[in-house]
């Protein structure tokens, strides 16, 4: 089996590969790590065919969807997803072949309701029911103590204990365990009783994740993130550095238009020298009135740079074909020392 866990942060990834047919499957990929499983899998010689979600990430944003599509493979989940982008649907027992590879779904609802395990071989991919001296939370969307309690002590810790656990999550840098060990270390799962369980589960009082909204908007139901918008938009736009803008503006190689698109009083409170002020919430309806040369080279600017590259992504659609961002933002302009217009 060809096999490589990828951690991003406290998120863990796998690729699962077969020796003999080349075919391998990605399990929970987290979105920043894109470009690397693509990168890890040809550098492995192997194709992914399909890629796998053990369950609705409440806390990271899933991979799944933008992998799925650029590599012409199936997003499996769970039946009980959610995800419109899911194009395999499993249900408890149903297997997986990759190659000469076996993989079984468990159906492990606790954790979220479309939670599952993924048995191959001698392992377990256990998502967030179980992990390394700890469980998924239960508090969150979808979440139920009593139904984690029956899926780990009626499921999961009935698996041979020398099976190796593999889990969706760890922040303390460990990269497994094995069912035995946490039955016999695991400070969870110390109470087999179901009320007990669930009380404690119940307790944890835990803070709720950073993203939360935005993991459960795009990963429930296949919306945007803030960060894939900007990524978006920066691939289709070429910037301006600050010291190409200064060494141009004011100088007859400067035929630029240097665009702010902060609110009022971030401009009046000090801009580029010449720069037209037009917020980015009106530059659709207000750009044909102050613009009329769709040939001007327009340059666009906001505090740190990302509002701008939003803007200038926005221009190019509208036909302003020479419209570039500014790297960095206004912030980075002073502080680089270069000159600021303050309003009279
Ligand atoms: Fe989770």
């Amino acid at each position: 089996m060809i096999f490589e866990q990828i951690a991003t942060g406290g998120c863990q990834s796998y690729l699962l590969g077969c020796e003999a047919s080349r075919a391998a499957i990605l399990i929970d990929p987290e979105q920043s790590q894109i470009d690397r499983y693509v990168g890890l899998a040809s550098q492995l010689g192997v194709h992914i065919r399909y890629v796998l979600d053990t369950h609705t990430h409440a806390d990271h944003f899933s991979a799944s969807r933008e992998l799925g599509r650029l590599l012409h493979a199936p997003v499996v989940m769970n039946r009980l997803s959610p995800a419109p982008y899911a194009g395999m649907r499993l249900d408890d027992g149903d297997m997986l072949i990759v190659g000469e590879l076996r993989l079984r779904a468990l159906h492990t609802p606790g954790h979220t309701r479309d939670s599952m395990c993924i048995l191959a071989a001698d392992r377990v991919f256990t998502g967030d029911t179980l992990l390394i001296g700890g469980t998924g939370r239960t508090d969150l969307p979808t979440g139920d103590p009593a139904a984690l309690h029956d899926s780990l002590f009626g499921k999961l810790l009935k698996l041979p204990p020398e099976t190796l656990v593999y889990p969706a999550h760890d922040y303390k840098g460990r990269s497994h365990s094995t069912i035995g060990a946490e039955i016999a270390e695991n400070p969870r799962l110390q109470t087999t009783d179901r009320d007990e369980f669930v009380a404690m589960m119940q307790h944890l009082d835990l803070a709720a994740p950073t993203h939360l909204t935005e993991a459960l908007r795009t990963n429930m139901n296949g919306g945007r993130t803030v960060a894939q918008l900007l990524a978006e938009a920066a691939a289709r736009v070429p910037f301006i550095a600050l010291e190409e803008l200064n060494a141009r503006i004011g100088t007859l190689a400067g035929d630029m238009i240097v665009l702010d698109v902060r609110e009022k009083e971030a401009f009046e409170a000090g801009h580029i020298p010449g720069a037209v002020h037009l917020p980015r919430g009106q530059l659709e309806l207000r750009v044909n009135a102050m613009l009329c040369d769709p040939t001007a080279r327009l340059v666009t600017c906001c505090e740190f740079g990302k509002i701008s590259t939003l803007a200038a992504a926005t221009l190019r659609e509208l036909g302003f074909l020479r419209a570039v961002a500014l790297d960095g933002g206004v912030k980075a302009w002073a502080e680089a020392g270069y000159p600021v217009e303050r309003q009279a």
